[in-house]
């Protein structure tokens, strides 16, 4: 293995900050993962994994262990009007026909990330709140005292992020009216569902997703349904049950009988940001939500906080602390038109899922044209580009 011992701060031991630790460490990098909660952990719901994202996890030696604690998702996904008339298949593989699309309980992909990593990497309880720089020097000072130091500061500590306002300019949330309950129910309670397949259910203001994850143990729900004005300000809150079922009623009844046996549930309000136009200032540098939050109307929040751990730790292999900003800036500059487009793109979709359309026609066209996106967003590897870009900054560096 090549050894590159730069110090690398992660401030944020989420999905993003947990995989670019894997990234980073797999290019021999001396890397420490500070979270603020006092363990990891994660809520009880699913993620969505895509080819693109299973290529980077795969390279990280995670290939098996997705396989293990996913549900791969096949070609019986598609979409439907609410009352269940089918509209369009959902692409699943990428343009060569590769199937790795996963649907995973975010607990299991937070817990195989860390499992990962080598012992006393990840240290919990340490709240990132402030940013200093000097010479080759970067700090991050937590809320109990502490400091860490390092040649460089990944901050990938989400929407809420806290460093961010060190490294872009400021910029406040964009609220989009909706919010997503969300939660996993054991499939034993629904024994007719299929365990292979996304599936859903589009209709006026709201829309109903479900995937299974955990092997198909467990069937991952999502009604994305009109917030009201309390909904708004708490961002995320236990939901209740009943209102649930009353936003879905006359639906396909398949949902019904799936919400009939939802206990308990939990809304999230749906904010995302304008694409940032640079968040990268000297040692400082952000990844994730914490630098392109975006709606979860082409599920990709992750995957694409993946392909920047990859990016990363690509260009940074090329390099020694005294180009690791220039590093730094070669890296957004290669991840920012890209999330742009990602984040347009689900505002987009977030349109044709809540079927703000007078003609339906035209959205479901829309929907079945779609899978060109969905292909190309698959298709994309960021290594051979994070490569191009690492090699046209060492002729910069090393002229
Ligand atoms: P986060 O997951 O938010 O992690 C940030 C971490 O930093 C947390 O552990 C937090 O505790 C920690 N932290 C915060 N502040 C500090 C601090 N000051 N100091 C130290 N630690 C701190 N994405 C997909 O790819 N596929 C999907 O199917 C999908 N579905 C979604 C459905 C919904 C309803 C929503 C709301 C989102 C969905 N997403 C999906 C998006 C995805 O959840 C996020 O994009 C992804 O989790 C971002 O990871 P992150 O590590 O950047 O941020």
């Amino acid at each position: 293995m090549h050894r590159n011992r730069l110090r690398i701060v992660v401030v944020g031991g989420g999905i993003g900050g947990l995989f670019a630790a894997n990234a980073l460490i797999a290019r021999g990098f001396d890397v420490t993962v500070y979270e603020q909660a006092p363990a990891l952990s994660e809520i009880g719901a699913g993620v969505f994994l895509t080819p693109n994202s299973v290529r980077q996890l795969q390279r990280v030696g995670l290939g098996p262990a997705v396989e293990k604690a996913g549900a791969r998702v096949g070609t019986g996904s598609h979409y439907f009007r609410h009352d269940g008339a089918p509209i369009a298949p959902v692409q699943v593989t990428d343009s060569v026909g590769w199937n790795a699309t996963f649907g995973m309980h975010r607990a299991d992909l937070v817990e195989l990330l860390a499992a990962a990593l080598p012992q006393g990497v990840v240290r919990t309880g340490h709240r990132g709140t402030g940013f200093e720089q000097a010479g080759d020097v970067a700090r991050v000072s937590f809320a109990n005292g502490a400091t860490a130091e390092g040649d460089i500061v990944v901050a990938a500590d989400g929407i809420h992020s806290e460093l961010r306002h060190y490294a872009a300019p400021p910029s406040r949330p964009v609220f989009h009216g909706s919010v997503a309950y969300r939660g996993v129910l054991p499939h034993q309670l629904i024994p007719h569902w299929p365990t292979d397949r996304w599936m859903m259910w589009l209709g006026k203001a709201r829309h109903f997703l479900t995937f299974p994850v955990r092997a198909g143990e467990l069937i991952n729900y999502v009604g994305f349904v009109p917030a009201d004005a309390e909904m708004k300000e708490s961002w995320s809150a236990p939901g209740d049950p009943g209102m649930l079922r009353s936003e879905f009623e006359g639906w396909d009844p398949r949902i019904g009988a799936l919400l009939s046996q939802v206990q308990k549930t939990f809304r999230w309000a749906l904010y995302d940001r304008e694409p940032l136009p640079a968040w990268t200032t000297g040692r400082l540098t952000l990844l994730g939500d914490a630098a392109h939050p975006m709606l979860p109307h082409l599920g990709q929040g992750a995957n694409q906080s993946i392909e920047d751990g990859m990016a990363l730790a690509t260009i940074l292999a090329r390099v020694d602390s005294n180009n690791a900003p220039t590093a730094l800036l070669a890296y957004e500059r290669l991840r920012r038109e890209r999330v742009a487009a990602v984040q347009r793109g689900a505002r987009e979709n977030g349109m044709r899922y809540d079927s703000s359309y007078t003609d339906l026609g035209v959205r479901d066209a829309e929907i079945a044209a779609h899978a060109a996106f969905r292909r190309r967003l698959y298709d994309h590897d960021v290594v051979p580009e994070a490569e191009a870009a690492a090699v046209a900054l060492m002729r910069v560096v090393n002229p």
